[in-house]
């Protein structure tokens, strides 16, 4: 059995460009700027499924996974019982709302740079394939992307619906990109490109490379340095640099 595993991965590395690069991209602070709209969606949902007026909403939410962001809402609130039933409630009840609360902020924009960006990456498929890594759930990830039509460039990723640690997400993105791509991508040319300081440590937990920009607000360039990020930029902006860093100019 773990002849014929090993002998398939290399099947499917002599017969496809082992070259290719996998691109995991962080939503939040990253690819998004939401305004404050998850938050708003997490409170209305919440109160509204659990009749919580007024709920204690200054919960941390940057780099943290949504299961841990709800459990965390759920203790400060007083709530009694088991956390993971009443989360498999308000996922239903927040996903309802979350694109409203999108659609009713004028700011939710993308990073300046994003869409040149992944346009270019797109003309690159051949040489940089596409996923998701991020804490929202995916049904949370794919309406955020959804309200700027940017599922279409994130086919498969790794979700925060399971996990609590971000290295545990990035390790179902890769695994999720090999089995959509049909190919094995080597640690050492896959990229994680992240805000926050959790997002490089769960990439350099599994040897990925990191690249950090600071448009999430909540790390500056010089900490997402620090934390041992392989490249950072303040934005996205220049699509040259970018692409140059990922090595697919
Ligand atoms: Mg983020």
């Amino acid at each position: 059995m773990l002849f014929s595993l090993c002998s398939s991965r290399f099947y499917a590395y002599a017969t496809w460009q082992i070259l290719v690069k996998l691109l995991i991209f962080d939503i939040d602070g990253t690819l998004t700027h939401l305004d404050g709209a998850t938050s708003r969606a997490f409170a209305s949902a919440f109160e509204r499924l659990f009749h919580v007026e007024n709920s204690c909403t200054r919960v941390p939410m940057h780099g943290r996974t949504d299961p841990v962001i709800f459990m965390d809402y759920f203790e400060r609130n007083g709530l009694q019982g088991n956390w993971q039933e009443a989360y498999a409630q308000f996922c239903v009840a927040y996903i309802e709302v979350l694109p409203q609360f999108i659609a009713a902020t004028p700011m939710a924009r993308l990073h300046s740079g994003v869409p040149e960006l992944l346009h270019e990456l797109e003309r690159r498929r051949e040489s940089a394939a596409l996923a998701l890594g991020t804490g929202n759930m995916e049904a949370g990830a794919r309406k955020k992307i959804g309200h700027f039509d940017l599922n279409r460039y994130f086919p498969v990723g790794g979700f925060g619906d399971s996990h609590h640690e971000r290295s545990g997400i990035m390790r179902d993105a890769v695994r999720n990109a090999e089995a959509y791509y049909q190919t094995v991508f080597d640690p050492s040319e896959c990229w994680v490109i992240g805000d926050t300081i959790y997002d490089i440590e769960g990439g350099k937990a599994l040897g990925l490379k990191t690249l950090g920009v600071a448009t999430g607000g909540a790390f500056s360039a010089e900490q997402l340095h620090a934390s041992g990020a392989d490249v950072v930029f303040e934005d996205l902006s220049d699509t040259v640099a970018v692409l140059t860093a990922f090595g697919v100019l």
